[in-house]
């Protein structure tokens, strides 16, 4: 049986952790793409003591209000219609507003006093150039929202922040910080300011701003190049499992699974696993990628290398490092513990995120 088990400690632990690094700030907790592959009904009951939660598309909104979640839910990308944006108000929700339509139906559409859509996220360009309006469109828009009523959060992202020497932060967070205080002294003290993603919280921390949005920080990854997700103190909110479902031995010279493509250097004990691409396992895990198998009877694990190419529904491992009384059955580790999910994404040549959403529907899914 393949199985995604969710932790509700772990996820706690990892918001705590933001917490403790942004104490000032409010915490938008990310749940965009199902919860980062998590599952969002999974993951809210754990997150409940974030202020708001953060979503790419009216349907995940609409899906957490469903589920039942009462305080703030931040829409990213915003409406993408104006029709989008009436929804919006009738569940109250929060919208970024990053183009100048978006802008025009705000100010056409006015939500009604105490409407959480009244809250309304302006979103600044300070070097991703992906959304939001330029300084002078920044203002412009501020302005106008403001007096028709809306209360503003000024929000940017990060480009580079996983790299912390990275020039355009420098960049990025002083044109920010300089948008902020103008609006601030021209427009409205109140106006509050939402600057950092996962990496951002851990590496600018004099840079926090009213909000924080953490991501794969609360999934239990790290979002730094510089530091592992056991270096932050974080824990890992997926365990992804197998099993093993047969046991051979492969004579030296022998070749294994589709195209040869790994060969035996001698008698090599074996076992096969039922996870394959099919599950959401990486196809194209470098000779690194190894497992961990829980030996039932000793409760011991061992890591186990991946050999031969990942097919759809089954890998292939090398056992040599089990006793040979290892039983069909064992318990298999792709991801969770160890190997932690970055080091299968690094053999993967990707990053966790990835791995994370690509989860296929047919691992059964449980939590713990
Ligand atoms: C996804 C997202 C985040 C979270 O990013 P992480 O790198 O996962 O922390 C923060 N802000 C916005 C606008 C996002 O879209």
């Amino acid at each position: 049986m393949r199985t995604i088990t969710i932790k509700s400690k772990a996820l706690t632990h990892n918001l705590n952790q933001v917490k403790q690094r942004a104490p000032q700030s409010k915490v938008l907790a990310m749940v965009k793409s199902n919860a980062y592959g998590h599952g969002v009904a999974a993951v809210l009951p754990a997150l409940q003591q974030a202020d708001g939660i953060g979503v790419a598309t009216l349907t995940e909104a609409l899906e957490a209000r469903q589920l039942g979640w009462e305080k703030t839910i931040g829409l990213v990308e915003g409406a993408f219609t104006a029709d989008e944006w009436q929804q919006a108000i009738d569940h109250e929700i929060s919208c970024v507003i990053h183009h100048g339509p978006q802008l025009e139906w705000a100010l056409q559409n006015v939500p009604p006093a105490g409407s959480a859509t009244r809250v309304a996220w302006l979103k600044y360009n300070t070097g991703m150039n992906r959304l939001g309006f330029n300084a002078e469109g920044v203002l412009s828009a501020a302005k106008r929202l403001h007096k028709a009523g809306y209360q503003l959060i000024l929000a940017t992202h990060f480009a580079n922040a996983d790299d912390h020497d990275h020039p355009l932060n420098a960049m990025q967070i002083e044109r920010f910080s300089s948008v902020l205080t103008t609006l601030k002294d021209t427009i409205s003290p109140d106006i509050q300011g939402s600057l950092c993603n996962s990496a951002g919280i851990v590496n600018f921390p004099e840079h926090h701003y009213d909000w924080v949005r953490p991501g794969i920080i609360l999934y239990g990854s790290s979002p730094v190049v510089d530091q592992s997700a056991q270096e932050l103190d974080l824990q890992p909110a997926m365990e992804f499992s197998a099993q093993i479902i047969a046991l051979q031995t492969v004579s030296a010279n022998d070749a294994i699974g589709y195209g040869s493509r790994w060969r035996a250097k001698q008698d090599t004990r074996t076992a096969l696993v039922s996870v394959g691409y099919g599950d959401g396992y990486p196809r194209v895990v470098t000779d690194d990628a190894y497992v961990t198998v829980m030996d039932a009877n000793d409760s011991q694990s061992y890591c186990c290398p991946v050999i031969g190419r990942v097919a759809m529904d089954m890998i292939v491992i090398d056992i040599s490092s089990a006793p040979e009384s290892l039983a069909i059955d064992s318990k298999v580790m792709l991801w969770g513990d160890a190997p932690r999910v970055d080091e299968v994404a690094g053999h993967a040549g990707t990053i966790s995120y990835e791995l994370l959403c690509r989860l296929s529907i047919r691992p059964n899914r449980t939590q713990a």
